[in-house]
């Protein structure tokens, strides 16, 4: 048996995925099922208890029945989803810190295409994410997608760095890694200009905030106990991420989908265990975990 198993108090849904959860749950108490336009949130666990109860992941809207009502999940969606659904209901989970990523993004494609300016927009997330997808849909794909400050290079190519450029973070990147892109990006403009951006170029602070305050403090949580069991989707890229984050700090943290996939021999009676997981991963599961560690 372990010394102590401790749950990461920062832990659990965002906020985001707590209320797309909520409303799918809401309407699913009178009506047999609900479509979601791809996974409500990137956890195996979690969407087998939704279907369950009726929730129904789609890939498309042609995958919609006629006349059903269908959910719009945190990450967002394109304009043309919504032209596309025509006068079918729409659940709209929409993020509110996405909604208002995606208007500030259709405002600054605005300004730096103003007075037959050629601009660039950048935008640091995973390419094909739906966020991102949805974030893309805002400018007719107009905008550069960097997953990582390797990409620059290729990626600006075809850019005009003498010209304004505005560069916005998926909500779920690293501030670490975004704080790196945008640094590699003044540097590129620097290079083609002879003189720092200045003003020509905004960096937008559109990590969200719970996200950042969670890479903040999960590697304080992860360096105060002798091993970690990071719970997360296998789909989860959040996930990925955290737990890479939690591995460089503690090496003896092990990534798991659910307490089957535990080795008892990861552990030795001494140790205290942290259990954390991704944005994705519900307290429920979290806790599951936690009472089969203290059961070893
Ligand atoms: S991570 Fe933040 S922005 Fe993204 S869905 Fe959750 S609360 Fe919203």
């Amino acid at each position: 048996m372990p010394r102590s198993v401790e749950i990461d108090p920062k832990a659990g849904f965002c906020g985001g995925v707590i209320r797309a959860i909520g409303r799918a749950e809401a309407f699913l108490e009178n009506a047999p099922r609900l479509y979601s336009l791809g996974a409500i949130v990137h956890n195996e666990a979690e969407l087998e208890r939704l279907a369950a109860k009726g929730l129904i992941s789609v890939d498309s809207l042609q995958d919609v029945p006629e006349g059903e009502p269908v959910l719009i999940r945190a990450h967002g969606e394109p304009p043309a989803t919504y032209a596309e659904a025509g006068s079918r209901e729409i659940i709209d989970c929409t993020c509110p810190v996405v909604l208002e990523l995606q208007q500030s993004i259709r405002r600054a494609h605005a300004r730096l295409h103003e007075d037959g300016r050629h601009g660039t927009l950048i935008i640091f997330g995973k390419i094909g994410h739906a966020e991102v997808l949805g974030l893309l849909g805002q400018v007719g794909g107009d905008a550069v997608v960097v997953e990582d400050v390797a990409m620059l290079p290729e990626a600006l190519k075809d850019a005009d760095l003498t010209e304004r450029v505005e560069v916005f973070s998926q909500t779920t990147k690293s501030p670490a890694a975004y704080r790196a892109l945008c640094e590699g990006i003044a540097s590129a403009m620097k290079a083609v200009r002879g003189v720092p951006p200045g003003r020509d170029l905004a960096i937008h602070e559109t990590v969200c905030r719970q996200v950042a305050s969670r890479y903040a403090s999960l590697g304080q949580f992860a360096l105060s106990h002798d091993a970690v069991v990071f719970v997360s989707g296998a789909s989860s890229s959040n996930g990925r991420v955290l737990f890479e984050l939690c591995r460089r700090v503690n090496p003896r943290t092990h990534r798991i989908g659910s307490s089957a996939d535990i080795d008892p021999t990861w552990f030795r009676p001494e140790d205290s265990i942290g259990v954390s997981g991704a944005t994705s991963t519900p307290k429920w599961l979290l806790e599951e975990v936690a009472e089969y560690l203290k059961g070893i």
